[in-house]
């Protein structure tokens, strides 16, 4: 090894050694031509555009994700105006097309005035973080939505159900529209696993569930399961008329699967039974009460042979 004869030469030497042979792809861009000073030779290796590729500023902003691009220059050309060192997350054209994720770190020279020399920085290939954050995130969102669906029938399950009717509830009281709610139950369902088994008695739960999706038609409308073999359908917006006829549609689009019950003791195919009930609320209701009063509707309809439909407003539910 020699030494070399003029030491800021070995050190320039130096440092372009270290800039370049770390993964960071350093640049320097000229304040007043707007133009590239310097790139490291890494970006080639990176992104595929050749080092001497990058002239201009509008080449780096070319070669941006439409989607970064606006905000991305726009926030680097207000730092850098204003002398502040900043960074910024985009995706980065590749020469095939391809995106990658770019953390590109700046910082702001100033020459003795102190006004804006140039800019250096470093551009970091962040690719393998977002991919760790976006899967983070899917798998949040897929948690999210699994903790508000019934794992068997994919309906809603009974704590969307919770949160549906106090948002409902409280629409409906603010509003002075009427709130339906319709209570089913598969009659004779034990005999039915007894029969048939409860692998088929799931099977027929997810077919019982989508018929009843199909139901009803408005977009508030919402199908939960409330529990074991018993589902809730919740109706903004609805009053005891119209939810009359839905009920009935349930109840008849169950009958027209002809879904057979060989051990039912009301005939060959499955039925069900259902509640329903309807008010305006105010403050001096409370929801569980109507979730009872709708309940008691279902136990009468059966009593009174399964098959059926009992409303609240019948003259026959109990009060
Ligand atoms: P009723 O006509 O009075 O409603 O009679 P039923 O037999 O349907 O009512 P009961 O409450 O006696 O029984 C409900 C049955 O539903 C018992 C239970 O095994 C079954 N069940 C509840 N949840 C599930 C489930 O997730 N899968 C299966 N296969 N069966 C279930
Ligand atoms: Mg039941
Ligand atoms: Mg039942």
């Amino acid at each position: 090894m020699t030494q070399a004869a003029d030491p800021s030469q070995a050190d320039s030497t130096v440092y372009k050694t270290l800039l370049e042979s770390t993964k960071a792809i350093p640049w320097q861009i000229d304040w007043a031509s707007a133009r590239f000073t310097y790139i490291g030779p890494q970006i080639e290796a990176l992104l595929g555009w050749s080092p001497s590729s990058w002239v201009t500023v509008q080449d780096w902003a070319e070669r941006m994700h439409p989607e970064d691009r606006e905000r991305v220059v726009a926030f680097c050309v207000a730092q850098s105006q204003a002398g502040t060192d900043h960074e910024a997350d985009y995706r980065a054209l590749t020469k095939d097309g391809e995106h990658v994720w770019i953390r590109d770190v700046v910082h702001v020279v100033r020459n003795e005035a102190g006004d804006v020399e140039s800019l250096i920085g470093f551009m970091f290939d962040i690719s393998e973080r977002k991919r760790t954050e976006q899967k983070l995130l899917a798998l949040q969102r897929e948690l999210e939505s699994l903790s508000f669906k019934d794992g068997l029938t994919g309906v809603s399950n009974r704590r969307m159900f919770d949160s549906a009717l106090e948002a409902e509830w409280e629409e409906a009281r603010r509003t002075a529209q009427p709130l339906s709610l319709i209570l089913i139950d598969i009659d004779y369902f034990k005999q039915y696993n007894d029969c048939y088994g409860h692998i088929q008695g799931d099977a027929c739960l997810k077919r019982v569930a989508q018929v009843l999706a199909g139901a009803a038609t408005r977009s508030r409308d919402g199908l939960a399961r409330f529990g074991g073999e018993e589902f809730v359908l919740i109706l903004p917006g609805t009053d005891a008329a119209a939810a009359a006829k839905v009920a009935e549609r349930c109840r008849s689009l169950i009958l027209k699967e002809q879904i057979p019950h060989a051990c039912s003791p009301a005939g060959q195919q499955l039925t069900i039974s259902l509640g329903v009930g309807t008010l305006v609320p105010t403050h001096t209701d409370a929801a569980l009460d109507f979730v009872a009063r709708v309940d008691q509707c279902l136990y009468q309809a059966k009593q009174g042979g399964r098959n059926r439909i009992v409303r609240a407003d019948s003259p026959w539910a109990a009060r």
